[in-house]
C-alpha cells in the first residue's frame, strides 16, 4: 500500500491451542535521527528481546530460525522467531506490561483460537487491541513469504530416510509449487490444497495431531516435556508395542505386498499381561510417535491421491527437534504411493502464521 507504516514495534502473533508464536522484527537500518526520535518504550522492547534468548520462565527465542538483511514494509533488519507455551499467558502478558508496551499505541496482528480467546486480556492488561486474521490465510501468506525471502534455502527433504547411517536432507527448490498440500501439524492436524496464489481450500483435517502424540506420551510414560517424549521415543523401539504383519503371519503378506515390519495393528501387543509387563517407557514413546505420525502420514496421501496432488508440505511445531516423524513420513509418502508423492519440510516450521500475521501488519 502507500500509506505510511505503522509505528514500531512490528509483531505477528499465532496463538495456538498449545504455543504462542511471536514473530518479530528488528530495524537495521534506523538513521541517526529516527534513533534518536525513537520512543524509550520501543528502544527498551528491542534491547529486552535481543538481550537474551530465554525470556520469563518458559519463553524462547529460536536463534537458529533468525533472518537477517530481511525487507519488510520498506525497512531493513532481522526478524526473530519466539515461542512460549498459551498456557502462559497471563506471566507473558504481565512481562510485557512491565517492558512498557502498554504505554505503546501500537497494534497487534494475531491469528490462531487465541486471537479470540484472550482478546480481553490484550486489552486490559496491555491496552492493546488485537487485529485479528485467519489462521490458514496467514499460514499460507507465510509459508510464500519466508520461502521467496531465506537465502539460506527454506524447504528440504530426505534421501535414503529409512537408513540412518545415510539419510540425509537436501534442498528441495519450491520455486514452481503449485498445486502442493500443506499438513499443519500442530495440536490438531489441517490440510489444505494450495492450487494457485490465493486459491486454495482446507480438505481435511484430525483431531489425532501433535496435542494427542504429547497427551498420550505423558499419560503413558510420566513425561514432563515434548523435548522428552521425544527423546524417550528415540531411544525405544515400537515392534515391542506394535503388532507387525510378521508377528500375524510369521513373515511377509505377500500377496498383497505388505512386507513382514509393517505395522499390523498399532499398540496390538498390548493387550498382553506379559508384553505389557516387558514393555519400556523409550518403547511406549516410540509406539505413540509412530502410531500418530503414520495415521497423519496415511490421511495426507489419500488427500494427496483424491486431489491429484504430488508435492506434500508438513509444517508445525509437531516437527520440532522430532526428524524422527519427518523420516517416517518421508518413507510413507514414497513407499506406499511408488514414488508418486514428495514428502518436503521447512526450516521454520510452526512460524508462518506468525509471519503470515507481520505481513497482514505491513499491507
Ligand atoms: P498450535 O498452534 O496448535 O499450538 P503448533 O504448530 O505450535 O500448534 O504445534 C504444537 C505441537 O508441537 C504440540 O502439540 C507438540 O506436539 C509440539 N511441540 C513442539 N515443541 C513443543 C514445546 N516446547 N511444548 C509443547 N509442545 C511442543
Amino acid at each position: 500500500s502507500d500509506s505510511s507504516p505503522p509505528p514500531m514495534p512490528w509483531f505477528g502473533m499465532d496463538i495456538g491451542g498449545t504455543l504462542t508464536k511471536l514473530v518479530y522484527f528488528e530495524p537495521k537500518d534506523l538513521s541517526e535521527a529516527e534513533e534518536a526520535s525513537e520512543v524509550e518504550s520501543v528502544k527498551s522492547i528491542r534491547k529486552y528481546l535481543k538481550s537474551s534468548s530465554a525470556y520469563g520462565e518458559t519463553g524462547h527465542r529460536d536463534i537458529h530460525l533468525q533472518m537477517d538483511n530481511l525487507i519488510i514494509g520498506k525497512r531493513k533488519g532481522t526478524l526473530h522467531f519466539i515461542r512460549f507455551p498459551t498456557s502462559e499467558m497471563n506471566p507473558f502478558l504481565a512481562l510485557a506490561k512491565s517492558k512498557g508496551l502498554a504505554t505503546m499505541a501500537s497494534t497487534i496482528c494475531a491469528t490462531g483460537g487465541g486471537a479470540y480467546k484472550f482478546e480481553e486480556d490484550f486489552k486490559r492488561e496491555v491496552n492493546l487491541s488485537l487485529h485479528k486474521f485467519d489462521e490458514l490465510d496467514s499460514l499460507i501468506r507465510g509459508i510464500e513469504y519466508i520461502e521467496d525471502n531465506n537465502v539460506d534455502k527454506e524447504c528440504y527433504y530426505f534421501v535414503n530416510s529409512r537408513d540412518q547411517d545415510n539419510c540425509q536432507k537436501c534442498t528441495y527448490d519450491f520455486s514452481n509449487p503449485y498445486p502442493y498440500l500443506i499438513v499443519n501439524i500442530g495440536s490438531g492436524v489441517s490440510i489444505l490444497s494450495v492450487y494457485g496464489p490465493n486459491n486454495y481450500k482446507r480438505v481435511s483435517g484430525t483431531s489425532l495431531g501433535g496435542g494427542t502424540f504429547l497427551g498420550l506420551c505423558c499419560l503413558l510414560t510420566s513425561c514432563q516435556t515434548f523435548e522428552e517424549a521425544i527423546e524417550l521415543a528415540a531411544k525405544g523401539n515400537n515392534h515391542e508395542v506394535d503388532k507387525l504383519v510378521k508377528d500375524i503371519y510369521g513373515g511377509d503378506y505377500d500377496r498383497f505386498g505388505l512386507g513382514g515390519d509393517v505395522v499390523a495393528s498399532s499398540f496390538g501387543h498390548m493387550n498382553s499381561k506379559e508384553k505389557r509387563s516387558k514393555v519400556s517407557k523409550e518403547d511406549l514413546a516410540c509406539a505413540t510417535l509412530t502410531t500418530i505420525t503414520n495415521n497423519i502420514g496415511s490421511i495426507a496421501r489419500m488427500v494427496a491421491a483424491n486431489e491429484k496432488i504430488e508435492k506434500v508440505v508438513f509444517v508445525g511445531n509437531f516437527l520440532r527437534v522430532n526428524q524422527i516423524s519427518m523420516r517416517m513420513l518421508s518413507h510413507a509418502m514414497d513407499y506406499w504411493s511408488n514414488g508418486q508423492l514428495k514428502a518436503i519440510f521447512l526450516e521454520h516450521e510452526g512460524y508462518f502464521g506468525a509471519v503470515g500475521c507481520l505481513l497482514e501488519l505491513l499491507k
